[in-house]
């Protein structure tokens, strides 16, 4: 599984001793002692999860917890020393996915992050594909376009997913049969082009999927 745990701590002695027993469990660490660098890092670079103190030197933990689900799903599991119930409640409205209290050990972290890996990443099937705008969904089966849902008829959304796995690449119609359809259909490749224009029409996105004369069909990331 591609991407890094991004650690947010300022507190360097315990940054560096929680970075060397992640990296020890063989996570890739970023490691990073404010709200600001760790938002800068988020949008350059792959993250799996964020480990991400409560109280940091410049923007509060919960707010930078907030930013982050503004724009990304990514886990996160809160650190902090203030263990009473309302600031755990808050965490957890803040978007945080759990919440380990000061002091902890490192092993008790590492499980606490196993389990919302576990849950955030449960299998191949649930993760995303994107292509440009275009989320899709394939264990909940679901499309959005700029975050708005978009209803798709169930051959649409194979397509669709079956174009965007194979994105930059010219795929024949009588293969999109056989691949979508099953080798038993027996339509012709007509309903292919219908069901491209459908795609189009509904994602409103009609580059996305280009028209390859004599070929086939492409999928493109914009
Ligand atoms: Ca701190």
């Amino acid at each position: 599984m591609a991407g890094s745990v991004l650690l947010v701590e300022d507190e360097e002695n315990l940054a560096s001793l929680v970075a060397a027993y992640l990296e020890r469990e063989g996570y890739g660490v970023v490691s990073v002692g404010s709200g600001a660098e760790a938002l800068q890092v988020l949008e350059r670079e792959p993250v799996r999860l964020v480990v991400l103190d409560l109280a940091l030197p410049d923007i509060d933990g919960l707010e930078v917890c907030r930013q982050i689900r503004t724009r990304s799903s990514v886990p996160v599991v809160m650190l902090t020393a203030r263990d009473d119930p309302p600031d755990r409640l808050a965490g957890l409205a803040a978007g945080a996915d759990d919440y380990i209290g000061k002091p902890f050990s490192p092993l008790e972290l590492v499980a606490r992050m196993k389990a919302v890996l576990r849950r955030a990443e449960p299998d191949v099937d649930e993760q995303l594909l994107v292509l440009g705008d275009v989320v899709l969904r394939r264990g909940a089966r679901e499309v959005t376009v700029a975050d708005e849902p978009v209803e798709l008829r169930p051959k649409e959304f194979d397509l669709l997913a079956y174009l965007t796995q194979n994105r930059g690449i010219v795929i024949s119609r009588e293969l999109l049969l056989e691949r979508v359809w099953g080798f038993d259909y027996s339509g012709g490749t007509r309903t292919v082009d219908v069901h491209v224009a459908q795609l189009r029409r509904k994602l409103g996105r009609p580059g996305l999927i280009r028209t390859i004369r004599g070929a086939g069909y492409k999928a493109v990331q914009p």
